[in-house]
């Protein structure tokens, strides 16, 4: 595998320390309001990343992820209030309540776009710049336009590992004693501590989103080298934004999409997957709902064309020990994950005249790193109108909001025109009353 290194600026061989054993952390969301698609892409290109190690290269991830519910406040340079304890404020709510929220919801994203989950959860200098390529004196220079004067920082790229439950601080809900007084941790503390806890002092990758670079992760790196003496890092991968109208989407700018209204405006997750797949990570994307809709469009061929190989083949698949299109599929893959291309590879081989047997092997071996749920498609419809399907659909995204008085009044609906809807431990069931 070849992997572009944030901290080299270049495409290297990816070594793992340990092999076959990869060592891979990825910074959680921060949990004050819904998980958007833009999050959501940033860990697609993880799960892809992760899936790749595994399928092409035969190793063994070891993935650890952190929820943020503390600590990270409204700017980045320690500025302003806790996301959080502002989150639960506005929402009128208990802020273990809010965590619980969306904490719950972006696990829930995940499994809706088939993102394979952490194997933990965890519940809860000289080199500085050399990540971002930003020179200490850029910082000082930004930091003269900035109004916030923090004047216990000595050096404007001083960042909090532990804020003091004390002066705007003295209320902090979320407030634990240490040896430096009660208070909190920083946001930046929180990965370092998590990260070496779980997966030792230097880790193989770490990964994030590009907004990432410049002050969370050059500082979670200053502190742990500080501490240890050691690389924190092997290679840092970064993931660029999801775009809309030509701004990055974000809870702030108040400009984004959750899974929820993917799924209310009748399109499947899979084809946002599918979606983000198109564009390489490293390459901004722009979000539409026309390119989501053409997206869906080729997903549902997709699943059309594997039900008609399941049908031809009565679900038979042949060996594809020397198969080109594997061999085309895997290069661009271990090329920096050049998804785009290997889409392309996707539907060559869907046009390709070779048996059916091996055309439905070849789909479902390239799935297991898509993850696009293709095997799956076996999902035998039931007589039920699309009427009744889009009122449970809206039923399921209320239910995930924690909206009930939504949801059983939408279940309500469901009885009058005739349906019942089940709740099971694998999702639900409708059936005619
Ligand atoms: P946060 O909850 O803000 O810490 O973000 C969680 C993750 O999503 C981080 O890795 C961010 O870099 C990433 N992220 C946030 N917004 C976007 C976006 N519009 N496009 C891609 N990734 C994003
Ligand atoms: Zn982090």
């Amino acid at each position: 595998m070849r992997l572009y290194n944030t901290a080299t600026k270049q495409i290297e061989d990816f070594k793992p320390l340990n092999p076959p054993n990869v060592a891979l952390y990825s910074c959680g969301p921060t949990v004050y309001d819904y998980t958007h698609i833009g999050h959501l892409r940033a860990y697609v290109n993880v799960d892809l990343l992760k899936r790749s190690l595994v399928y092409l290269d035969g190793f063994k991830v070891n993935h650890v992820m952190n929820i943020t519910d503390v600590g990270h406040l409204t700017g980045d340079d320690d500025t302003g209030e806790d996301k959080l304890e502002k989150g639960a404020k506005k929402k009128g709510l208990d802020i273990w309540d809010l965590v619980k929220i969306y904490t719950d919801y972006f696990f829930s994203s995940l499994s809706a776009l088939n993102i394979k989950k952490p194997n933990f959860n965890t519940a809860n200098f000289k080199n500085y710049g050399a990540l971002s390529g930003q020179k200490l004196n850029e910082k000082i220079l930004g930091a003269r336009e900035n109004v916030h004067v923090d004047t216990k920082k000595k050096n404007p790229a001083d960042f909090v590992l532990w804020f003091k439950a004390v002066g705007r601080f003295k209320n902090h809900i979320m407030c634990w004693p240490s040896p430096w007084g009660d208070g909190f941790p920083g946001w930046h503390i929180e990965c370092s501590a998590i990260s070496m806890k779980y997966l030792g002092e230097t880790i193989d990758i770490h990964a994030g989103g590009v907004d990432h670079i410049s002050v969370h992760h050059e500082n979670e790196k200053a502190q742990s080298e500080a501490a240890t003496g050691k690389p924190f890092v092997k290679y840092w991968f970064h993931s660029e934004f999801l775009m809309v109208d030509g701004r990055k989407m974000s809870k702030s700018l108040g400009n984004f999409y959750t899974i929820g209204d993917v799924k209310n405006k009748g399109f499947d997750p899979m084809a946002l997957r599918l979606l983000y797949l198109q564009t390489h990570y490293r390459q901004t994307m722009n979000f539409t709902w026309d390119a989501l809709e053409a997206a869906d469009t080729a997903y549902k061929r997709l699943k059309n064309h594997i039900l008609e190989l399941k049908e031809k083949t009565g679900n038979k698949k042949a060996d594809i020990v020397a198969s080109k299109y594997k061999q085309e599929f895997r290069d661009e893959l271990l090329n920096d994950l050049q998804t785009p291309k290997a889409v392309a590879i996707l539907w060559e081989v869907v046009k390709a005249d070779i048996e059916p047997d091996e055309k439905l092997a070849l789909i479902l071996n390239f799935d297991e790193i898509l993850g696009l749920g293709l095997d799956e498609a076996d999902v035998v419809k039931a007589d039920i109108p699309e009427e009744i399907i889009k009122l449970t659909k809206e039923r399921e995204v209320a239910r995930e909001e924690k909206n009930f008085a939504k949801s059983d009044e939408l279940r309500q609906k469901i009885n009058e025109k005739g349906y019942e809807i089940k709740d099971t431990e694998e999702g639900y069931k409708i059936t005619k009353r």
